[in-house]
């Protein structure tokens, strides 16, 4: 190891550590606390240059190459091998005349949502702004504005990549097609990304944001609220989630300590319009707070209000085929607010809309014939993620077991430890056919993807 260090060192402008540096463990810190990385040595990459010096070094020595940006989407601890971390490559630019923005490997969404704003564009983004671009395209990426725009990965126009075979290479539709279908959804083990072009829309304001109702009113509201996203169009999207919030100052005073339903909304058209569709939820129960109105595009991580700072992290989630009324009955008898569950979040994000249209050309994106996602969020505690929160999960999802779609779309998977939840993640003849990718441009399998 000790060779591919100093090889490493010569040939590579970013830091190059190893345990025992006073950086190393700075260096492999993201967002969730609970996961510590082990790799045998931390590349700081700073250009694409970088990137190949440091797969053309792993491949001399058969060494595993993983990537780390925010640190968002990493369930396992990495062991052994070159862990390169992409943070010292943000920026974004944004092409206003193509409605194009080109995204550095470090850049996360907050970035390129202001960037866009400036010219009355918008990225189609998940619900955080602070996660990585890259990660979450190579995943899909289900956000606020899913039904209207698909998933992110459809607006994704090119990537520029380090395959395992030490060549940057550009994967868009027309140079290494194959490469860029796999891209698009495929998550892992395809090389280093040191940048992707993605589209934007023309989107300046939303009528957006979210509702919160007290625990009595979660039962009436979430069986209007599955009645309601049936009837609702493409242009208008909404998720509810039952938080059981703690009795923590930082939680505002009306939410503190307490188990609620937010409901929330965006709608891309009229205000009146969006005004009018979103009044059956107003009328559903007692409104504690209401946060929805006419808003910034620039906003868009409002209306979700993902919590930025790092924190232990655990969570597991699934697809559903509906979201109709005896599954909400159901769900609302496994995780509503007579449960006493070490759950912070239980969320119903609806899908349909443009995420069941794939791209003209295909795209490898997962889950598209899920009407909904559900997502479990534990309580931040690491003392529970062994045992107590995956059997808790286990307990909610038997209870709404009839309505689990064999689907389910990589982003959400969360815990891997789940047998079969990484495979499940895409149907058996795009995995078949991802793999065949992976063996075209990895051929000495240097990025290992998936569990473990
Ligand atoms: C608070 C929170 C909110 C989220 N919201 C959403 C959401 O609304 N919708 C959604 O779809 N997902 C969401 N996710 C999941 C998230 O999109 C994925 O976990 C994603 O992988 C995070 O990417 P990252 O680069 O930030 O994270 P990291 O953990 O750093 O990376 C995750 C994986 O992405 C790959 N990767 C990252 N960068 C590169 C690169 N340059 N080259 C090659 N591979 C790379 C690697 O395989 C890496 O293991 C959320 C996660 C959290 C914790």
């Amino acid at each position: 190891m000790s060779g591919l260090v100093e090889r490493l060192r010569g040939v590579v402008a970013g830091p190059v550590l190893v345990p025992g540096d006073d950086d190393f463990a700075g260096e492999l810190a993201g967002f969730n606390l609970a996961v510590t990385h082990s790799p045998d040595v931390a590349v700081g990459i700073t250009s694409e240059a970088d990137a190949v010096a440091v797969v053309q070094a792993a491949a001399e020595t058969g060494t595993p190459v993983r990537v780390l940006a925010t640190g968002h989407g990493i369930p396992e601890p990495i062991t052994g091998g070159i862990l390169v971390t992409t943070s010292r490559m943000p920026g974004v630019t944004v092409d206003p005349d193509a409605k194009v923005a080109h995204i550095n490997a470090g850049c996360v969404w907050a970035e390129v949502v202001s960037a866009a704003g400036e010219h009355g564009l918008a990225p189609i983004t998940g619900a955080s702004d602070a996660v990585g671009c890259i990660g979450y395209t190579l995943g899909g990426g289900v956000g606020p504005l899913s039904r209207t725009y698909g998933f992110s990965s459809d607006w994704a126009r090119g990537f520029r990549v380090v395959t395992g075979t030490g060549e940057a290479v550009t994967a868009n539709a027309t140079e290494n097609p194959e490469l860029f279908w796999a891209l698009r959804g495929g998550k892992g083990g395809l090389g280093i990304v040191t940048s992707m072009d993605f589209a934007l829309v023309e989107l300046t304001t939303l009528y957006g944001g979210s509702v919160f109702f007290e625990a009595e009113h979660i039962a009436p509201v979430l069986s209007a609220w599955g009645e309601w996203t049936s009837t609702l169009p493409e242009t208008a999207n909404s998720s509810a989630v039952i938080l059981r919030l703690p009795p923590l100052e930082f939680i505002p005073e009306p939410l503190r300590g307490k188990t609620v339903l937010n409901v929330r909304f965006a709608f891309v058209g009229d205000v009146a319009e969006g005004k009018q569709l979103f009044q059956p939820i107003r009328d559903a129960g007692t409104v504690l707070i209401d946060a929805v109105g006419e808003m910034p595009a620039t906003d868009i991580a409002l209306i979700h209000n993902d919590p930025k700072a790092p924190t232990p992290a655990w969570d597991r989630g699934v697809l559903l085929t509906s979201l109709d009324a005896d599954f909400i009955k159901a769900f609302v008898d496994a995780a509503g607010p007579d449960q006493q569950l070490p759950l912070v979040a239980v969320e119903l994000r609806h899908l349909g809309g443009a995420t069941q249209r794939d791209v003209p050309e295909g795209s490898a994106v997962g889950g598209r014939g899920g009407a909904a996602t559900l997502m479990l969020i534990g309580v931040p505690d690491p003392s529970l993620f062994e045992q107590v929160l995956p059997a808790t999960a286990d307990g909610v999802l038997a209870k709404v077991a009839p309505w689990i779609s064999p689907e389910m779309t990589v982003n959400f998977a969360g815990a891997f430890a789940v047998p079969g939840s990484y495979q499940a993640s895409w149907p058996a003849e795009t995995f078949t056919r991802l793999a065949a990718v992976r063996a075209a441009h990895d051929p000495e399998k240097l990025f290992p993807y998936g569990p473990g």
